[in-house]
């Protein structure tokens, strides 16, 4: 099988040979969708998490925005 790699928007396993790419701070992110591409470019650090886990809900310092729905 190809080497798959995931989609940091939704989660999905994508194919880097055929999904929509992104570099970020040199490295390359790949998606299943143009419009996964889209919101992870709005926002990068929303679903790159660095740092912070997602795990554990325990208290977001400072920062407030949704993760679920951004409205515009
Ligand atoms: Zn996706």
């Amino acid at each position: 099988m190809a080497e798959t790699t995931i989609d940091p928007v939704c989660g999905m396993s994508v194919d880097p040979a055929t999904a929509p790419s992104a570099e970020v701070d040199g490295t390359t992110y790949y998606f299943c969708a143009p419009g996964c591409r889209k919101a992870f470019m709005a926002d990068p650090s929303a679903y790159l998490g660095g740092g912070h886990e997602h795990g554990g809900h325990h208290g977001h310092g400072g920062h407030d925005h949704g993760h679920g729905g951004h409205h515009h």
